[in-house]
């Protein structure tokens, strides 16, 4: 037992006050709220006026957890530490696996492979994102919730009745997330898998607006010219090489978005100007990624002339 700080109050005022010192950063969150017959006591940090001392149990923190990410009912682990997995799944009810990943993503797909520690070998899970539930496999089809804000700030972009194209649209966040006021969205991905999670979150999220199309984005061009208000890239490391076919399948005025992994800032204007000349480059900083490096996000606009920009 410890002697600390209290504040007296009845028991059916205790929850009301407790949330209150909490508002005000004066709950001591090291000792244990008491009953004293139909009163409560609470401890609190520093002795303001009405406060009383008082004995109470001394709260023992639990030791921190290894260092992980959550993605849903998984957990990801960056050590092989199979006692810190079973920690991790003890301490956590909503997870069913811990994996361990040496965290490099792969191939054309960006995928990455995984070792299970604890739980069910799994590398499938459901995750929510802004009121939308997304199926995803880690092994099979990218997914990273880290563009969760930037996915909600292209939504507040889009104009009612837009057409999209995603070339890169992996199971979909994206496309799911624009869908409520795009007209139609194309979701173009390379990797089979992509496409059949897509499938599953569509109609999980009754989206009956997005024409999944499994196949390589270079050939867009053909199908699509001119076609889309706003065009998503969202394949970081050779995006730009994609640029002439973002430019040809977007209708004069309309927006690309195109994402990169940058060690120098403003580093793919001058490739984005010679593919769209005059166009309109805001450049933004999403998110580190390595020592050095970071995920950049270029919006473009191209003239409603062609590719001269005229504002
Ligand atoms: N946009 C998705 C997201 O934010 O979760 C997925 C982005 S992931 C970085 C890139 C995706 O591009 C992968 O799903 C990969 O399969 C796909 N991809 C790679 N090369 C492609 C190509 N030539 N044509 C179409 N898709 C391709």
């Amino acid at each position: 037992m410890k002697e600390g700080w209290a504040v007296r109050v009845q028991k059916v005022e205790g929850e009301r006050r407790r949330q209150e010192l909490i508002a005000g950063d004066t709950l001591d969150r090291t000792l244990r709220p008491r009953a004293d017959g139909s009163e409560l006591l609470i401890p609190v940090t520093g002795s303001p006026p009405g406060t009383e001392r008082a004995l109470f149990e001394e709260i023992q923190a639990p030791p921190p957890l290894p260092r992980h990410e959550q993605v849903g009912g998984i957990v990801i682990m960056q050590e092989n530490d199979v006692s810190g997995a079973e920690e991790i799944l003890k301490a956590r009810p909503s997870t069913h696996t811990v994996l361990y990943s040496d965290g490099a993503v792969e191939g054309e797909f960006r995928t990455k492979s995984f070792t299970t520690l604890a739980g069910i070998p799994t590398t499938r899970t459901t995750i929510s994102e802004y009121g939308h539930r997304l199926t995803i496999d880690l092994s099979q089809a990218y997914f990273s919730s880290r563009l969760a804000t930037e996915r909600q700030r292209i939504q507040s972009a889009v104009q009612e009745g837009e057409v999209i194209c995603d070339m890169f649209c992996g199971v979909g966040p994206f496309p799911i997330a624009l869908s409520g006021r795009a007209s139609w969205i194309l979701a173009c991905d390379k990797n089979p898998s992509a496409i059949h999670l897509l499938r599953e979150n569509l109609l999980t999220n009754h989206t009956r607006n997005v024409l999944p199309m499994l196949g390589d984005a270079r050939r867009l061009g053909e199908l699509f010219q001119g076609t889309f208000d706003r065009v998503l890239m969202n394949l970081p490391m050779i995006a730009a090489d994609f640029l002439p076919v973002a430019d040809q399948i977007t209708k004069p005025g309309g927006t690309i978005h195109l994402y990169a992994l940058q060690e120098e800032e403003g580093k793919y204007r001058e490739r984005i100007g010679s593919v769209l000349p005059g166009c309109k480059i805001t450049e933004r900083f999403l998110r580190s990624y390595s020592a050095g490096r970071w995920h950049a996000a270029y919006d473009i606009k191209k003239g409603h002339d062609g590719t001269n920009f005229v504002p």
